[in-house]
C-alpha cells in the first residue's frame, strides 16, 4: 500500500538548476560507461565504476546486492518513507556504428538502449540529493541494476536480495530516442508489454531432396506453421487487445540436395494482460500441434514467460507528473502510445507502487534519431539533465521535511 504522502508546497530547492550543476559530470560518466559497455550479467567493470563513484561521494551506504549490481542508501536519520530510484546498467550484443568519439571500445558490445545514460543520471541524482540531505526525511535507495536486457532479468535478483525491503515507492526512468528532447511522459496503468519468447522444433524425417516421398519435410511444415501463426492476432484476438506474435527466427537445412530432419523456429509474444497472454500461448501451441500433425511431423514447444507488464501506480504517477511539470514546465509533459517492448522494472512494481517515466532524448542535432537497439542509436545527452531534474524534484517533494 502506498504511504500517505504529504501534500507539501513545492520544494524550496530548484531541481532544474541543481541538475544543471551535475550535468557536466553526468556527461563524463555516461561517455566513460559508453566506451566500456558490458553485457547482461557481466557488468563487472560497470559495477566497480558505479561503486567507486558512489563511495567517492561519501555519506552513502554502498553495497552489492548481487555480483554486478550496486545499491546505495542515503539514510537521513529522520523518520519517513523509503523511496527507491532505479537505473539499469547493461549493454547489448551490437556492433556500434555511431562513429562517436566515445564509441564502444568493445567489439560487438554497445550501449544501444541508453542504459549508460540512466546510470550516469542516477549517479548525479545521488550526489545532488546527498548535498541536500537536510531537506529530506526517510531514505533514498539508489538501485543500479544489472541485466535488464536479458531474461530472466536482474530486477528479480535485487528483489530476492532484499533491495526492495521496506520500500514505499520505486521510481525509474528510460531515455527514449523516439520521444523529442524536452518531453517527459508519465503513463498511468499498464504501458509496457510482457515480453515472452517461444521456440518450436518441427521434427520431420530427413532424406534426399530428390525423394521427398521417403521423407517428412520439416521446411514445408515450418512454412505452414509461420503462416498459420499469423491468425493468432488477426483472427483470434479481440481487436481492442494489443497483442504481437512475431516469428523472428527460423533455421533448418544444410544443402540444396538434403531434406533436413528438423527446423527450429523462435519468436516473441507481447501482451498487456494475463488473459491475452494465456490465450496467445495456447493458440500458438494448438496451431503448431495441428499443423505438424496434419503433415505427419512432430514438434517440441517451449514457452518462456518474460517480464510482467510495466504498470504505473496512478497516485504516484500523478506525483511524478507534477514534479516533472514543476521542474521542466507544463509544456514538457506529453502522452505516449503503449510500448510493445518490455522492462523488468515491473518486478519492483510487485513489491511497491512504482512509476517508470519516459524522458525524450531524440534530436536531429545530436543524431539521436535511430531506434533503440540500432547500431547507430544514440541519445541527446540533454535528456539526462531533464531526467535528473525530475528525479531530484520527485525525491525532494516526496521526502520533504516538515
Ligand atoms: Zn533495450
Ligand atoms: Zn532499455
Amino acid at each position: 500500500m502506498l504511504v500517505r504522502w504529504r501534500s507539501v508546497a513545492a520544494p524550496t530547492v530548484d531541481a532544474r538548476s541543481l541538475a544543471g550543476e551535475a550535468f557536466a559530470d553526468a556527461v563524463l560518466w555516461r561517455r566513460e560507461l559508453h566506451r566500456r559497455p558490458e553485457l547482461s550479467f557481466q557488468e563487472h567493470e560497470t559495477a566497480r565504476f558505479v561503486e567507486e563513484t558512489l563511495r567517492a561521494f561519501g555519506g552513502l551506504e554502498v553495497s552489492r546486492p548481487t555480483e554486478t549490481s550496486v545499491m546505495a542508501r542515503l539514510v537521513t536519520g529522520r523518520a519517513g518513507p523509503v523511496l527507491a530510484l532505479r537505473a539499469d546498467i547493461d549493454a547489448l550484443p551490437i556492433r556500434e556504428e555511431t562513429g562517436l568519439p566515445f564509441a564502444s571500445e568493445r567489439e560487438g558490445v554497445m550501449h544501444a538502449c541508453g542504459h549508460d545514460g540512466h546510470t550516469a543520471e542516477l549517479l548525479a541524482v545521488a550526489r545532488l540529493l546527498l548535498g541536500h540531505r537536510d531537506s529530506l526525511r526517510g531514505e533514498v535507495r539508489f538501485l543500479f541494476q544489472h541485466a535488464e536486457e536479458t531474461l530472466p532479468g536482474g530486477a528479480r535478483d535485487l528483489v530476492a536480495a532484499g533491495a526492495l525491503d521496506g520500500v514505499d515507492a520505486v521510481v525509474g526512468c528510460h531515455l527514449l530516442s523516439v520521444l523529442d528532447l524536452g518531453k517527459v511522459a508519465v503513463p498511468t496503468g499498464p504501458f509496457m508489454a510482457a515480453p515472452d519468447t517461444f521456440s518450436i522444433v518441427i521434427e520431420g524425417r530427413g532424406g534426399h531432396a530428390a525423394f521427398p516421398q521417403e521423407a517428412v519435410d520439416p521446411i514445408a511444415v515450418a512454412a505452414h506453421v509461420v503462416v498459420a501463426l499469423q491468425t493468432v492476432v488477426s483472427r483470434e484476438t479481440d481487436p481492442n487487445e494489443r497483442v504481437v506474435v512475431t516469428v523472428s527466427r527460423i533455421a533448418g537445412g544444410t544443402a540444396d540436395n538434403i531434406i533436413p530432419g528438423s527446423v527450429e523456429l523462435g519468436g516473441t509474444v507481447r501482451t498487456f494482460s494475463t488473459d491475452a497472454r494465456e490465450r496467445a500461448r495456447a493458440s500458438i501451441e494448438r496451431i503448431v500441434a495441428g499443423v505438424t500433425q496434419a503433415h505427419a511431423a512432430g514438434y517440441k514447444f517451449d514457452y518462456v514467460e518474460g517480464y510482467l507488464p510495466v504498470d504505473n501506480d496512478a497516485e504516484l504517477a500523478a506525483r511524478v507528473a507534477a514534479a516533472a511539470t514543476r521542474a521542466l514546465g507544463a509544456d514538457a509533459l506529453t502522452e505516449i502510445p503503449l510500448i510493445m517492448g518490455g522492462d523488468d522494472f515491473s518486478a519492483y512494481q510487485q513489491e511497491a507502487p512504482g512509476v517508470y517515466f519516459m524522458v525524450g532524448a531524440r534530436s536531429e542535432e545530436a543524431g539521436a534519431t535511430f531506434p533503440h537497439h540500432h547500431p547507430r542509436f544514440t541519445i541527446d545527452e540533454r535528456g539526462m539533465e531533464n531526467a535528473i531534474s525530475v528525479f531530484v524534484e520527485t525525491a525532494l517533494e516526496l521526502l520533504a521535511v516538515e
